[in-house]
């Protein structure tokens, strides 16, 4: 009989993973981490009983969270890294040769060591990155207290429940904003927008002040269920978002990255937002 693991993020509609076999389960302290395999998704990782990452559709993800600022972006030279312990946006990050300095700030030294472990392949080295700095702390904290400036903010969290749910308030908002340098782009995890409405409506409303640009992209990933991801988009250059096919295609060619979703005919595309979430934007 197969084990099943249930996420039960709705309070009527679940998805479930058969377990083939647990690889690690505990109480971190902050929040419970299980990770299993799964026959068609690979390992699998949920905190909080909710899914955080899996094997097979990560790249979808991390390559649109890691690739869309850096790439709308004129020059970036430091980024800062919020969340994100399983490394898959590290791994991202680091291909781009121009960086000089990346600062990942997460909450739960639990994730990183087992991501280690069991995700080899999402940081795929990039732990070990000279240009890397790992703090362990929570990222609510560090943008209200680092004298440090960023071009690029990627916020990996979780959702907005338990140790996630402070990064996606007013302050958080502000704290990051602090420490955007000039024409600085936010980019963050904004939950599934059919399923999660709230969410969008929310940061939408909180972002009004705070940055000069500010809308969603999205990304549909298999295993976060109901549709388009949304990813926020906050920029204090209010350009960045609306660049020319071409120069998006000329920074891609010259960074040599390759990629499984990401093209910069998808970067352009990805703002194109459906009605139902242009609705969702009052
Ligand atoms: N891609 C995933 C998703 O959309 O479900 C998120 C994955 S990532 C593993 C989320 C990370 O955010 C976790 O490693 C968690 O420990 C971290 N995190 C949660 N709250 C945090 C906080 N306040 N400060 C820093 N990191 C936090």
């Amino acid at each position: 009989m197969t084990k099943w693991f249930s996420e039960k993020l709705y309070p009527s509609y679940a998805q479930s993973f058969g377990i083939k076999r647990v690889l690690f389960e505990r109480n971190t302290g902050h929040q419970h981490l299980i990770i299993f395999e799964n026959e068609d998704m690979g390992n699998v990782m949920a905190l909080d009983g909710i899914i955080q990452t899996t094997e097979r559709d990560e790249f979808m993800y991390h390559e649109m969270l890691a690739h869309v600022p850096l790439f709308a972006h004129h020059n970036p030279k430091k980024v800062l890294i919020i969340g994100g312990g399983d490394g898959g946006i590290a791994r991202e990050v680091v291909r781009h040769k121009q960086i000089e300095r990346i600062v990942q700030v997460e909450i739960d030294q639990a994730v990183i060591d087992m991501a280690r472990e069991y995700f080899p392949r999402h940081s795929n080295g990039a732990f070990d990155d000279p240009r890397l700095e790992i703090v362990i702390e929570d990222g609510f904290r560090f943008v209200h207290e680092t004298d440090e400036k960023f071009d690029v903010i990627i916020s990996d969290s979780t959702d907005p429940v338990g140790p996630g749910e402070v990064l996606f308030t007013n302050d958080f908002y502000r704290g990051v904003r602090r420490c955007l340098n000039d024409k600085g782009i936010f980019a963050a995890q904004n939950g599934v927008a059919f399923m999660q409405p709230e969410e969008v409506t929310n940061t939408w409303r909180r972002f009004e002040g705070i940055f000069a640009d500010r809308w969603f992209y999205v990304v549909p990933v298999p295993t976060y269920v109901g549709g388009f991801m949304t990813l926020a988009w906050g920029s204090l250059d209010t350009t960045a978002r609306q660049l020319p096919i071409e120069t998006i295609e000329q920074r891609f060619h010259d960074s040599g990255i390759e990629t499984r979703y990401y093209t910069p005919e998808v970067h352009k595309a990805a703002f194109a937002l459906p009605r139902y979430i242009l609705d969702l934007l009052h």
